[in-house]
């Protein structure tokens, strides 16, 4: 018998709504004794099934929906099936890059699955006990969908809000043991997929960065938070005058380095310093540099809500001091990738910089995440990324 969740009275609502998370404080009982990551089914008081869904005792968000037809079950097909349809809308819509986000989690009716294709190698997270637990089926299937030539699985903090333990390694095939080169909207990139940042390359920005690149032709431009290097690559493709990538992370300027060599810039038309962005941006607005374009893409300041005020300080506190490094006319590509903040909590982060830094700012662009990162509208929460084209006078 598979085991039941009974929600309370008067919290069905989101979940009849497609909405796939539980949370602990919606459920009146559990029936039967479901094991981490095991399927449930979600029924309302009065007996009526709702939803299928993925289990977790120690985690805060319950149980994971992802089926809402009662005569489908849950087995082999059901999830070659929702594979082979994430991946196909990837063909629609990206058909021709060779790297990109094939899964999604949530999104694609795969919660807590993340699978990002690097040329023929797959690099995958499995962020909930449900993930994990249908991690041998799901390796399968992605052999028999895609013949890659490795699969490859990176650990990720969230595990340990699921109860999970560490894991990284080779799931499948020879995973390259040196940094691979992918091509990204022409340009070229190396990509080190066993211990690079999140699963080796932020490919939630590809859009953004083809999209601002046409802004830094003949800019001096600054690149904060450069990681390794890919917004700095676009605008010396686009004709920027002299780019300087700044990141805390020497590893990631050490690829940076390399990119850009691997692009054919010469050495005088870059600069990679390692540094706080915090601390080097003062140090810059003491010494009266300035910038024409300023790129700012920080990690996710706001992990948590006890930690979105600080996150908020954050954000204020790098655009505040970018505003104030741009001639007067130059721009700001401001980011925030934390899911808590808001884009109108953001736009108003920006107001307050903007008042302190005593600049006239302008919306005159919006950016958001790569449509290989696309958002159920049942979902809102997977809509993580967001960005502003900033005028500044
Ligand atoms: N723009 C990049 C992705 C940036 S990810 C791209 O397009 O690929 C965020 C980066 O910020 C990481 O490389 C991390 O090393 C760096 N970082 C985090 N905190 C920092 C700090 N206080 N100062 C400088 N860099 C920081």
């Amino acid at each position: 018998m598979t085991p039941v969740i009974i929600l309370k009275r008067n919290k069905e609502k989101p979940i009849r709504q497609r909405h796939p998370w539980i949370f602990s404080g919606a459920i009146a009982r559990v029936q039967g004794s479901p094991s981490a990551g095991d399927v449930v089914d979600v029924r309302a008081q009065n007996g009526e099934w709702l939803a299928r869904a993925e289990f977790n005792s120690r985690s805060q968000i319950r149980a994971r929906a992802f089926c809402w037809d009662e005569n489908t079950a849950v087995d082999e097909d059901f999830w070659r099936e929702r594979l082979a349809r994430a991946i196909s809308r990837r063909d629609a819509m990206l058909p021709a890059a060779q790297a990109r986000r094939l899964v999604f989690a949530e999104s694609d009716g795969l919660p807590g699955l993340i699978v990002d294709a690097y040329n023929n190698h797959l690099v995958t997270q499995f962020l909930t006990a449900g993930a994990e637990a249908r991690k041998s089926m799901t390796v399968r299937h992605l052999i028999t969908l895609l013949t890659p030539t490795s699969i490859i699985e990176r650990d990720d903090p969230m595990r340990r809000k699921e109860g999970l333990s560490p894991a990284d390694g080779a799931l499948h095939g020879r995973p390259p043991t040196e940094p691979l080169v992918i091509s990204e909207n022409e340009h070229r990139f190396l990509v080190d997929l066993r211990s690079g940042q999140k699963t080796g390359f932020y490919l939630d920005q590809a859009a953004n960065r083809a999209a601002l690149a046409p802004y830094s032709a003949g800019k001096v431009v600054l690149n904060a938070f450069s990681y390794t290097g890919a917004f700095a690559v676009y605008a010396l493709a686009a004709g920027a005058k002299h780019v300087i990538n700044l990141d805390s992370s020497s590893d990631a300027l050490a690829l940076a380095d390399a990119n850009l060599r691997l692009n054919g810039f010469a050495g005088d038309r870059w600069q990679n310093i390692t540094a706080d962005v915090f601390k080097q941006l003062r140090h810059w607005r003491d010494e009266g540099q300035q910038f024409d374009l300023i790129i700012l893409d920080p990690p996710k300041f706001a992990t948590t809500r006890a930690n979105l005020q600080r996150a908020t300080r954050g954000y204020k506190d790098i655009n505040w001091l970018a505003m104030r490094l741009l001639r007067s006319g130059g721009l700001l590509a401001t980011f925030s990738c934390s899911g808590l903040v808001s884009i109108d909590l953001f736009q108003k982060i920006l107001f307050g910089a903007a008042l302190d830094a005593g600049r006239n700012v302008r919306i005159v662009k919006y950016f958001h995440q790569n449509a290989d990162h696309p958002v159920l509208l049942s979902f809102p929460e997977a809509g993580y990324l967001k960005g502003f084209l900033l005028h500044v006078q």
